[in-house]
């Protein structure tokens, strides 16, 4: 007698189950554009927000409902800013959210009464499962420029209508969704520019003084090493004199460029003023700021020039935490050694060790 039962050759007729499966939206023709407009607000993937979460809390309550979202449909999934009612879930693939089939018409709610009654939702996965949406209603968040780029929708678990009211105030709340990414994407936008030379791109000396005082506290708190350079155009007013301000502003760009290259990713380099640079280097001790520093000097020297060569002198110092100094004289310190870095010639690097 054998342990092992028999294997029924024939299992016997099985029951089909019902797949789910989603109709998935067709991409809208102005998807890339759709696409580098979102990605302009670089909302993805932020935190919560008390004004968005307020939002949603009054969709689903104008609307009576229990589910409300602000959703932003991303090239493979719609990914969720604020949601009422739909515990712990952030996101969904863009393949089953009814979202990207209400972004094919901005200027329009996409409502399903009934989500079984409608042929593009009645396989949907979220249909048949879990939220069990039975009822949509989805207005298009629209961007200035016209672009869709995701939806405040409220969603039941029963069929049902929006009336003409409820309809209307979800579309003024779709319109205050957008105010609050716009206002937050000028903000944000000025705070750049407040941080941001102008003419080379670089941070400015407000974004410089910020920094240091952060890696200031980090350089206490952790004891590592902070390094700091000072970094100066040698012979610049000549520059301008033989090829003029423009070409001499061209060159500022260019020597950015150059400066920024062989600089690690967590340096940060600023324009001191003029044609003076400063670059904080985290966890650089007195070696580490010498050679960066030289790295620095040769990748200038390095450049080619169109005009005429540039060379820059650099002052280099790093703290040590038993140095017990403030972040001022740091900068005065890598100042001091710029200024022998001058006097020994130019084009060189000098680190600091003592004042005099
Ligand atoms: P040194 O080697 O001693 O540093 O000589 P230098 O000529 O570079 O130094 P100086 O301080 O005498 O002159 C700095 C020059 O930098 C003068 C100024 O016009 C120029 N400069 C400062 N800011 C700008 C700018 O934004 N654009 C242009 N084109 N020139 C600038
Ligand atoms: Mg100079
Ligand atoms: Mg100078």
């Amino acid at each position: 007698m054998s342990s092992v039962p028999p294997v029924s050759p024939d299992p016997g007729p099985t029951i089909e189950p019902v797949l789910a499966s989603a109709v998935q939206a067709e991409l809208p023709v102005n998807e890339v554009a759709r696409l580098a407009a979102l990605n302009r607000y670089g909302v993805l993937d932020t935190p919560a927000e008390q004004a968005f979460d307020d939002i949603t809390t009054v969709a689903a309550a104008l609307c009576n409902v229990p589910i409300a979202v602000i959703t932003l449909v991303d090239e493979h999934r719609q990914w969720f800013k604020a949601v009422v009612g739909l515990d712990g879930t952030t996101e969904t693939p863009r393949s089953v959210a009814f979202c990207a089939h209400a972004i094919l018409e901005p200027d329009q709610i996409l409502e399903v009464p009934d989500a079984l009654d409608d042929p593009r939702f009645a396989r949907n996965p979220l249909v048949l499962g879990e939220p069990n949406i039975r009822f949509y209603a989805g207005a298009p968040l629209v961007s200035p420029d016209g672009q869709a780029l995701g939806t405040l929708c409220v969603i039941d678990r029963v069929p049902r209508h929006l009336s003409p009211r409820e309809r209307n105030a979800l579309a003024s709340l779709a319109r205050q969704v957008v105010a609050q990414l716009e206002l937050r994407h000028l903000v944000a936008d000025l705070s750049l520019r407040s941080t941001t030379d102008v003419l080379t791109g670089a941070w400015n000396r407000r974004a410089f003084d910020q920094r240091l005082a952060a890696e200031w506290n980090r350089h206490a708190r952790t004891r590592s090493p902070l390094g700091l350079l000072m970094i100066d155009v040698d012979h610049f007013k000549d520059f301008n004199d033989r090829f003029g301000h423009p070409t001499g502003d061209g060159a500022l760009v260019q020597i950015v460029q150059s400066l920024l290259q062989p600089l690690r990713s967590n340096d940060f380099l600023a324009r001191f003023g003029g044609e003076e640079f400063v670059a904080i280097l985290p966890d650089a001790d007195a070696t580490g700021a010498s050679e960066a520093a030289e790295r620095v000097r040769a990748a200038v020297e390095g450049t080619a020039w169109t005009f005429h060569p540039l060379t820059v002198s650099i002052g280099a110092v790093a703290a040590q935490p038993e140095h017990g100094i403030d972040p001022h004289t740091l900068v005065a310190q890598a100042d001091r050694a710029l200024y022998r870095a001058k006097q020994a010639g130019r084009n060189r690097v000098h680190l600091f060790e003592r004042w005099n």
